[in-house]
């Protein structure tokens, strides 16, 4: 699968004037966002602020009320499985199946992305995650922090160009959130784009080149390239009345 043709020029992610209404409730209200290739965006914000909301549309898991939004130079209501299988999703629900085990999930999703050398990219990504010794145990009988770790693997499995990380650290202990973060340095070293939401300042800041605060479903803040934690700490306060 030819996953970077159109990567070559233009933006990872281009969000116009996105609104997204439950009932009549605006979650998202009027998002303007335009992502870099090899970008690494944090997106802060207290609860409720619409990240989830934004981070499902840009993953075709919730459709936009109104706006133009194209991911991977792909336009989201025209190409959604295009856009799918350049993206690689970690988000609260970890997409698992239950009764099957590590490895049984991870090839299910293999197969489905059409991955080559299939058992090898298994082996490497469990090794990568340290989930060898629970490879052939069902997902159920897995701690939290393990099937996250699995959920990590099942995002990466066909190597996209662009991650979508909601909460990723959540039920990670210490171990398991540094080797997630040394996974996204890894990725972002092979010039792909990540996306993530967390409420860890500090974690987003180390992690990220650029940062957003959303408040009540806008972008209030849009940070510069080196940030330091006290200025963030800051802005996010004074945009959102809410000490982090
Ligand atoms: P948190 O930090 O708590 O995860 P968030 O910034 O991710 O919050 P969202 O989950 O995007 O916030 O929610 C934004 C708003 O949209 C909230 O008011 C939420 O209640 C509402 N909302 C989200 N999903 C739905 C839904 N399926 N139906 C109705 N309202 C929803």
């Amino acid at each position: 699968m030819d996953v970077m043709a159109a990567q070559t020029d233009g933006y990872a992610i281009e969000v116009k004037r996105l609104t997204k209404v439950y009932g009549e409730h605006y979650a998202l209200r009027g998002i303007d966002l335009s992502v870099k290739w090899g970008d690494f965006l944090a997106i802060f914000g207290p609860n409720g602020a619409g990240k989830t909301t934004l981070l499902k549309v840009l993953a075709t898991i919730v459709k936009p009320s109104s706006g133009d939004v194209s991911v991977a130079g792909f336009n989201l209501s025209e190409d959604a499985v295009k856009v799918r299988n350049r993206i690689g999703v970690v988000s609260h629900q970890t997409l698992l199946y239950d009764d099957l085990s590590a490895y049984e999930n991870l090839r299910f999703y293999g197969k489905m992305y059409e991955v080559a050398d299939l058992k090898n990219r298994i082996n490497q990504l469990v090794a990568q995650v340290g989930l060898e010794s629970r490879l052939h145990d069902p997902v159920r009988t897995l701690s939290r922090g393990m099937q996250q770790r699995l959920a990590i693997a099942r995002a990466l499995i066909h190597d996209p160009p662009i991650l979508l990380l909601d909460e990723p650290g959540t039920g990670l202990d210490q171990q398991a959130s540094a080797m997630l973060a040394d996974i996204i340095i890894s990725t972002l070293t092979r010039q792909r784009t990540v996306i993530m939401t967390t409420h860890s300042l500090e974690q987003g800041a180390a992690l990220s080149n650029r940062v957003i605060i959303i408040a009540d479903g806008k972008i209030a803040y849009e940070g510069p390239k080196q940030q330091d934690l006290g200025s963030l700490r800051e802005a996010y306060y004074q945009h959102t009345g809410v000490k982090n």
